[in-house]
């Protein structure tokens, strides 16, 4: 943040803009600023463009540090002081710390220029607050209501949000309200350094109250923490990650619309049933012989009904078989009356080695389906090898031959791999 030395631009433009000789005096630039300002007001049909120049231009002369830097060096030099703009300042701001408010009793923030509207509102948008809240899949079958407890920046009811008993706000002097102080400082002949940073007094607001005036209740801050107890409706049917949105709930600022308290409902795994959309997913083990013989047992559903599920006579269960339940599944919201499918997958549990002695498998063979016989074999068994089955944990063997096959490939790594690696690096 350089100047570029002796070099004279153009110094007279801000005077001609707000129609004082350069010699004005600092009630003449009041005076001449209040009188254009009122009257290039875009709330009032003016020109934005006009208007900005005339803050522009004001915001300057006003600063006896700017005035002189524009007096030597012209526009150029505080535009390269302060970083892109002598109106570094949004001209409402400059207009609201000269007059103490706009005509349309909001601030503005944010102007309209480029071609936006000047009806459009200019206050700041706050920020949301956003909550996770964890629920079960009971809460989300049946509805529930949760009580939170939050606490927020309210407005201060006493000074209206003002801050003072008297309901004004003086301008910082430190930064005769523009929230920023410029320091100039001479680096060299001719060479000027001009930094721009946040007024210390007011933090950047502007703004001083004095201490006398200051209102009580909220000692000057504008705002009081509130305690608030929200409730929030979960409803039935309601999904993960759904949001639940109170607006306008957030902290209270002024000037500000208050952002929205937003809910964003978590729900907590079930240990039973496990939720796509509006179906429900569960599993259960049927031993052999329910699953050969028919089998009957009770579900306790999510709103404590209990269910009787079972199978029809003569009906056979495969392991790793789905049936469905209609109308057994979640709730659909905004229309709980429809609801999803309960899908039920089978696991079949089978007798350990050694459970079936010879002669009940003599037994089971006279009720179970024939096995294959002998005969029906296609070469003669005495012809072949004997074979012995050694048992096995199919997925601890899979992860051992590839743990080796790893290392294999790790030791008989060279010097090639690395060239291999020059040539993907030169490629990009
Ligand atoms: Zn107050
Ligand atoms: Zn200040």
């Amino acid at each position: 943040m350089f100047g570029r030395g002796p070099r004279r631009g153009d110094n007279s433009k801000y005077y001609e803009v707000l129609g004082v000789s350069k010699s004005a005096s600092e009630d003449e630039l009041k005076k001449a600023y209040r009188k254009a300002a009122m009257k290039n007001h875009p709330d009032k049909g003016g020109d934005p463009e006009k208007f900005k120049e005339l803050s522009q231009a004001y915001e300057v002369l006003s600063d006896p540090e700017k005035r002189e830097v524009y007096d030597q060096y012209g526009e150029d030099a505080l535009k390269e002081g302060m970083g892109g703009g002598a109106g570094a300042h949004s001209p409402f701001d400059i207009f609201e710390s000269f007059f103490g408010g706009s005509f349309g009793g909001g601030h503005h923030f944010g102007g309209p220029f480029g071609g936006g509207s000047s009806t459009r509102s200019r206050k700041r948008q706050g920020e949301d607050v956003i909550h996770t809240l964890r629920v079960s899949l009971e809460d989300l079958y049946n509805g529930t209501t949760k009580k939170l407890s939050l606490s927020r920046n309210k407005l201060c009811h006493k000074c209206k949000g003002k801050g003072s008993k008297s309901g004004a706000t003086g301008r910082c002097n430190g930064c005769r309200g523009t929230g920023m102080k410029v320091s100039t400082r001479q680096i060299a002949p001719g060479m000027i350094q001009q930094m721009q940073h946040v007024c210390p007094d007011c933090r950047g607001s502007g703004e001083a109250i004095s201490e006398r005036d200051k209102c009580t209740q909220c000692k000057g801050n504008k705002v009081t923490q509130e305690k608030k107890v929200l409730e929030v409706h979960v409803e039935k049917g309601m999904q993960n990650g759904q949001k639940i949105v109170f607006t306008g709930e957030a902290d209270e600022a002024p000037d500000t619309i208050a952002g929205d308290i937003v809910f964003v409902i978590q729900q907590r795994e079930h240990p039973k049933f496990k939720r796509k959309f509006d179906d429900l997913y569960m599993e259960h083990t049927l031993s052999l012989t329910e699953a050969l013989c028919g089998f009957q047992f009770v579900l306790t559903h999510l709103d404590g009904r209990q269910l009787l599920i079972k199978s029809g006579p003569g009906e056979v269960i495969k392991p790793d078989q789905s049936k469905a339940i209609n109308d057994e599944g979640m709730p659909h919201h905004q229309r709980p009356f429809m609801r999803g499918r309960l899908y039920i997958n089978f696991d079949v549990e089978f007798p350990e080695p050694g459970a079936l002695s010879p002669e009940a498998c003599c037994i089971l063979e006279t009720i179970l389906p024939p096995k294959p016989s002998q005969s029906a074999l296609p070469i003669n068994l005495d012809e072949c090898e004997e074979t012995t089955l050694q048992d096995v944990n199919i997925e601890e063997e899979m992860r051992r031959k590839e743990q080796q096959r790893q290392q294999e490939a790790y030791d008989s790594d060279d010097d090639s791999s690395s060239d291999v690696h020059r040539v993907a690096c030169n490629q990009q």
